[in-house]
């Protein structure tokens, strides 16, 4: 058996003051004829990055509802996530070879994930991302199963989807956030939903403007001068290098200005961020106010998110100045704190945001600089689109909404 990820109960009932009466009422109907059934989700880490995130709520709300949901990683192995990272890069569009021995690797390490799993059972399993989705090829009589891909698919590297877009094909269903990633080979079978978070978890709950203030002080942020902040693993696409790019810039008309780049190594699927911090590291070097989290002792006993909340609630400004992304839950975190965010105008960013009416979308460092500079220096400027992103994440971009769209797609995979 694949190693079980631990998970809680939530009842949808918790959300009801919260989301519409209409998706209320949509999620108990839709729930009554899934009493029992056994889901089992399978992704490649049980903590870091959104995959997991998302999991950490959504399993608990599909068992609240009384669904056998089970959520399970495939084991961990160093060569093989450095591997599929690799192939993570190539599928969001990176120059890629790849060689012939990191297949054989991948297929190696999937075929033993795959022999794990060979005696579990389900009524439905839900597959995240390509790491694990390989499983298929050795398991094609797992049905019904369905694979949620999660990366932005805009325009992938041609070897390595050549080599993923077969096992794709085996599934009864692909789930693909944005109608911009569907590929020819996929097509019939695709269906698209965004993912969505968990307003209800420590992380996204209300926290005074005071108290964040006061745990940015005791990380020695000047709460006195204003701040920026991009909370994001250390990963090329989210582009930390053109975030401090864009804040130099800006600095030079807020000379006060502080920026914070937050991306604790959490996740063991993504053995890629030292490197990346190290570039990061050497790029800050020299320049005033740059804040770097990567290091989990940075931030000793406070919990992760209380930490993370703490920096959407007390920056002035979020970014997520991506150049590739599949969805930013980063960014629907800080609308949802009624943040104006600044996010890169690409993939599922821009289903999140709306140029101009609830943040901005950007497509360089000076662009990203200039909407800075706009909202530092005006303030109702940054709440009246911050009420407009509240706004947008109370309608689109919460836990029951998705976990309505799962109950559809299973309504459809069982008949
Ligand atoms: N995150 C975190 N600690 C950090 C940096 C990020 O908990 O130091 C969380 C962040 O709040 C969000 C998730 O990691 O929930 C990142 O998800 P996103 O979809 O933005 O990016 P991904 O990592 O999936 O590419």
């Amino acid at each position: 058996m694949l190693p079980l990820v631990k998970t809680q109960i939530k009842k949808i009932k918790e959300y009801k003051g919260i989301i519409s009466d209409k998706l209320f009422g949509e999620v108990e109907r839709l729930s009554k004829s899934f009493k029992g059934l056994k889901v089992n989700l399978v992704n490649s880490t049980p903590r870091g990055g959104g995959v997991a995130e998302i999991l950490k709520s959504l399993v608990p709300l599909m068992k609240g509802i009384g669904i056998k949901a089970e959520w399970y990683t495939i084991p961990p192995r160093e060569d093989f996530f450095k591997i599929t990272k690799e192939i993570h890069n190539a599928l969001q569009g990176k120059k890629y070879a790849f060689p012939f021995w990191h297949r054989v690797r991948y297929l190696q390490h999937i075929e033993r994930s795959a022999f794990l799993m060979k005696d579990m059972k389900a009524d439905i399993w839900v597959i995240h991302d390509l790491q694990p989705a390989g499983v298929i090829l050795y398991l094609p009589h797992f049905h019904p199963s369905i694979c949620r891909l999660h990366i932005d698919l805009t325009s992938p590297n041609q070897e390595a989807w050549n080599f993923f877009a077969s096992s794709f094909g085996m599934y009864d269903r692909i789930i693909l956030t944005s109608k911009e990633f569907i590929k020819k080979e996929i097509k019939e079978k695709t269906i698209t939903f965004p993912p969505a978070i968990n307003s209800l978890m420590e992380k996204n709950k209300p926290l005074e403007l005071k108290r964040a203030k006061m745990i940015l002080e005791n990380l020695g942020i000047n709460t006195g001068n204003p701040l920026i902040s991009q909370i994001s693993r250390f990963d090329p696409w989210k582009d930390p290098l053109g975030v401090i790019e864009a804040f130099r810039l800006a600095k030079k008309k807020i000379p006060n200005l502080q920026l914070a780049l937050v991306g604790l190594f959490l996740a063991r699927d993504d053995p890629e961020a030292m490197k990346i911090f190290k570039e990061v590291e050497r790029k800050a070097k020299g320049t005033p106010d740059i804040f770097l989290f990567s290091n989990p002792d940075q931030i000793g006993s406070l919990k992760v998110d209380v930490f993370v909340n703490a920096f959407q609630v007390g920056s002035n400004v979020i970014l997520q100045k991506s150049i590739r992304e599949g969805f930013g839950l980063s960014v629907t975190e800080a609308m949802w704190k009624g943040k104006a965010v600044i996010g890169g105008n690409v993939g599922g960013i821009k289903l999140q945001i709306e140029n101009g009416k609830n943040g901005f979308l950007v497509s360089s460092p000076k662009e990203a600089a200039k909407r800075i500079t706009q909202l530092i220096k005006n303030p109702e400027l940054s709440q009246k689109l911050g009420e407009a992103a509240h706004q947008t994440v109370k309608e689109k971009f919460l836990m029951p909404r998705l976990l309505r769209d799962y109950l559809k797609l299973f309504k459809e995979v069982l008949s």
